[in-house]
């Protein structure tokens, strides 16, 4: 009996006259991501009733069902997915195929509780949702009870859950639902650029994006050859995790040092890493507009650092009219860290790298940073044409799964 995907979404993310739009969206990243890790093999997807199904070319093995399983917890949009039987809607066929499964599948451990819940998408169908679950459930209990006399029927946390869903043509059988990623499905809400440097805090942002539907691209700022080439690789591979939660993405390479020696020559100490973060977000904002991100996203989080005051977060935030969107803004340190170690971008984040901003760095850097102070010594750089340079100097690459 072959087995067939079926993945429910979180309806209320998608109610109203966008449905459609999203559901097609999360089909389409489910396909591709799917197809990502099994080139092999072939999968159809259907829009079924509020209910997405996947058929497979080949059957799914349970190598090949943890694999799915592994992909399909990276796919935003997803509330629950169960790996399910189709039949008919005739309930004498379906308890009976669930018996077959049941003794091939189910007996192994000791049963002392089970349930059926069925659930009917197309209300017409003759008997209700507690006529099925008491119909298939009495057939299933004397079939049950010759192997274990004690068998009770238990709503709450049965050992054995029967979920059967009743749709229009036909129905399907499973007894697990796993849960997914929840969120909206990425490129739904459009796209984003991220700036993402070597640390912790910028990959679990640009994670966050994705997870509200937003494509993520990528902006890094590097110091070559002033740096390793290592340190490039880290953030290239930061943002190779962080794009498993999204079908494709790139990266913008931006050669920083000549940038940060003419800052060195011309801005006072204390103000350098300001000017950094404003000329780093400048130069984003201006590849924003080009290519038509609708917002930067950063890992600032208010007072992490000294130079995370509100103070300064305006300071940086004023050399720009995008829109800068910071999720962690009121997160922990730890709780940053946890979220980067569920990602998985935690143990490439705390390799040591050498960042761009720890070169020329001020002993004592401004922390409450003043907005006239600043475009007084601003007028000693000439912006558009650090602009034009960077845009001129950078390199886009393809992040590849
Ligand atoms: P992170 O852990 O992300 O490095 P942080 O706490 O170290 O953050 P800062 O170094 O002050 O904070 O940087 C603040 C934000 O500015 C980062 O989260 C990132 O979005 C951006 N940023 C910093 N350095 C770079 C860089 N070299 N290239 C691109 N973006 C950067
Ligand atoms: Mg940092």
């Amino acid at each position: 009996m072959k087995r067939h995907i079926i993945i429910h979404y979180n309806e209320i993310a998608l109610k109203g006259g966008n449905r459609r739009y999203f559901e097609t969206i999360l089909i389409q990243n489910i396909q591709t991501f799917l197809q990502r890790d099994f080139p092999e093999m072939q999968f159809e997807t259907k829009n079924l009733f509020g209910r997405i199904l996947v058929s497979t070319s080949k059957s799914i093995d349970a190598e090949a069902e943890n694999k799915i399983t592994e992909i399909l917890k990276l796919v935003f949009g997803i509330a629950n997915f169960s790996f399910a039987w189709n039949f008919s809607r005739d309930l004498e066929e379906i308890q009976k195929n669930i018996w077959q499964i049941v003794k091939k599948e189910k007996l192994e451990k000791k049963l002392k509780t089970f349930r059926i819940s069925a659930r009917r998408s197309d209300k017409s169908f003759p008997l209700t949702s507690n006529q099925i679950n008491q119909q298939i459930g009495s057939y299933l209990f004397l079939k049950l009870e010759k192997k274990f006399p004690k068998i009770k029927v238990s709503l709450k946390n049965p050992n054995l859950n029967c979920f059967i869903e009743i749709t229009e043509k036909t129905s399907f059988v499973y007894f697990e639902k796993i849960k997914g990623a929840g969120g909206i499905p990425v490129s739904a809400s459009g796209k984003a650029l991220a700036l993402l440097s070597g640390g912790i805090d910028s990959p679990v942002a640009a994670y966050f994006g994705m997870k509200r539907g937003v494509k993520i691209d990528f902006i890094h700022f590097h110091s070559l050859p002033f740096v390793s080439p290592a340190s490039i690789e880290k953030v290239k591979q930061l943002a190779k995790i962080t794009s498993r939660f999204q079908p494709s993405s790139k990266i913008f390479l931006v050669p920083f040092g000549n940038i940060q020696k003419e800052i060195l020559i011309n801005i006072p100490e204390k103000l350098r890493i300001l000017f950094y973060r404003r000329l780093m977000m400048q130069i984003s904002e201006s590849i924003a507009k080009k290519e038509k991100y609708l917002a930067l996203y950063t890992g600032e989080s208010v007072a992490q650092v000294a130079s995370q005051t509100l103070e300064n977060i305006h300071a940086t935030n004023e050399a720009v009219e995008i829109l800068v969107l910071r999720p962690l803004i009121g997160f922990d340190k730890e709780d940053i860290i946890a979220k980067a170690q569920e990602i998985r971008t935690f143990e490439t984040s705390i390799i040591p790298h050498q960042d761009c901003c720890t070169r020329f760095v001020p002993k004592h850097p401004e922390t409450r940073a003043k907005i006239e102070e600043i475009k007084k010594a601003e007028k000693n750089l000439d912006i558009p044409k650090i602009i034009q340079s960077a845009l001129k100097n950078m390199e886009i690459e393809k992040i590849n799964q």
